[in-house]
């Protein structure tokens, strides 16, 4: 199989060890959709992205909305009170929660969005689960003016409220998902029957680095900028490399994009952190690397958690955007060729980076991006102190205040 790295019209800038051979496989891992309609959606929209990368006028547009609308770059920040309080190795901080919707996610959906205009659809349709991407969406279909289709869990509606007006105040129009446990899940089951009766007109727009090809290397391509920002700019700032660089890992987007800009530095370690929720022996987790088998979930194979029948496990974080019982291919196959390892973090961990974050440094990080940061303040101390440990710090918190007030004694 020759994958997209040998092909010298290959422009892609990523690194070979997360490149898609032919068959939208990474490894054993990835794949592509069987169905005969989607399968040639997926082929139309494969082959349009990877010609209008080569696009001056679509870089060029990419290039100016990221300036501009987004705000990138994003800055490097040295977490100098944080990295006191642990004592040992400096934290360093790449900066995705400044981005305008307050996180990584408009990375990839000003991309997708981008990328169905010029394929010259009229409407993008997606899945929620917490309503994060949604919001991303919806903001990015808001600026070009298209059509933006949600579907949401009836759970979730309920839950993420403010989500779910955010999307409504931006024009999305919400389809509420009542059947089977009306989650995460079925909303992505609703979207793709929603997109199958309209693919002239539509083009489906995931939230992160997984689900069929050309998914994964989409989603990938459009995150690669945080990682190559970071590696520019950390050199810049230290005039080294740091010793690790570490993110959070849900589907896997932010901590795909931050690892590509490093996968060349071998002597730079990737840390992708997992919730380990209530605790590895309970069943209420989301550990997919750490404790998941090989296996398949919505059209593509990766590490995936099962129950005992054989079908994804529901799965549990306090941070809806890592609850999901997969996890991208490239993530599956790094761990396998041990370019990355994968560790993981408990509910109460995460709350207390949460805690630490905002009274150290001013900063209240989403409760995803705590996971991340709590496994940094775990090995910051025994590392030395001209030691440095950069963290993707995937998105804010403002989502997350409520909750937290309810389960933090602040008097303490
Ligand atoms: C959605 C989300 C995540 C998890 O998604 P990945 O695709 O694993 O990056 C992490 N952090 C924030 C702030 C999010 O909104």
């Amino acid at each position: 199989m020759t994958a997209l790295a040998n092909d010298s019209s290959n422009t892609y800038g990523l690194h070979d060890s997360i490149l898609p051979s032919l068959d939208g496989l990474y490894g054993e891992y990835g794949g592509k959709i069987e169905h005969p309609e989607l399968a040639k959606a997926m082929e139309e929209i494969e082959t349009g992205f990877r010609a209008i990368i080569k696009d001056d006028d679509f870089v060029n547009e990419m290039s100016r909305l990221r300036q501009t609308y987004i705000g990138r770059p994003s800055p490097i920040f040295h977490a100098k009170r944080l990295s006191a309080h642990c004592g040992g190795a400096q934290i360093y901080f790449k900066r995705e929660d400044l981005n305008h919707t307050g996180a990584h996610k408009i990375n990839h959906c000003i991309g997708e969005v981008l990328l169905a205009k010029k394929l010259g659809k009229t409407k993008v349709i997606a899945e929620t689960g917490a309503g994060q991407h949604g919001v991303a969406l919806a903001t990015a279909a808001a600026l070009m003016g298209m059509e933006c289709e949600i579907h949401m869990g009836v759970v979730d509606i309920e839950k993420e409220h403010p989500n779910v007006s955010r999307m409504k105040i931006l024009g999305a129009n919400i389809v509420p998902v009542s059947r089977g446990a009306g989650t995460l899940k079925e909303a992505v089951d609703s979207a793709f029957e929603a997109y199958l009766s309209d693919l002239d007109n539509s083009m489906f727009a995931i939230g992160s680095a997984l689900g069929p090809a050309p998914y994964p290397e989409i989603v990938s391509y459009f995150q690669s900028v945080v990682g190559r920002e970071a590696r520019t700019q950390f050199l810049e700032t230290t005039g080294t490399l740091p010793n690790k660089v570490v993110a959070c890992v849900g589907g896997g987007s932010n901590a795909i994009g931050l690892f590509s800009g490093f996968l060349g530095d071998t002597e730079v370690e990737k840390v992708g952190v997992e919730p380990a929720g209530e605790g590895l022996d309970t069943p209420n987790h989301a550990a997919t690397m750490t404790l998941g088998t090989k296996g398949a979930i919505h059209g593509f194979k990766c590490y995936v958690l099962l129950d005992k029948d054989g079908e994804p496990a529901p799965v549990h974080s306090i941070a809806s955007g890592l609850d999901y019982p997969g996890v991208g291919p490239q993530h599956s196959l790094l761990k396998d060729n041990n370019l990355a390892t994968y560790e993981s973090v408990t509910d109460a961990e995460c709350l207390d980076a949460f805690m630490a974050l905002s009274r150290l440094e001013g900063i209240i990080p989403a409760l995803e991006t705590a996971h991340a940061i709590a496994y940094a303040m775990r090995v910051a101390k025994d590392m030395s102190p001209d030691e440095t440990i950069l963290v993707n710090l995937s998105g804010r918190g403002d989502k997350d205040i409520d909750f937290v007030l309810d389960k933090v004694d602040l008097s303490k």
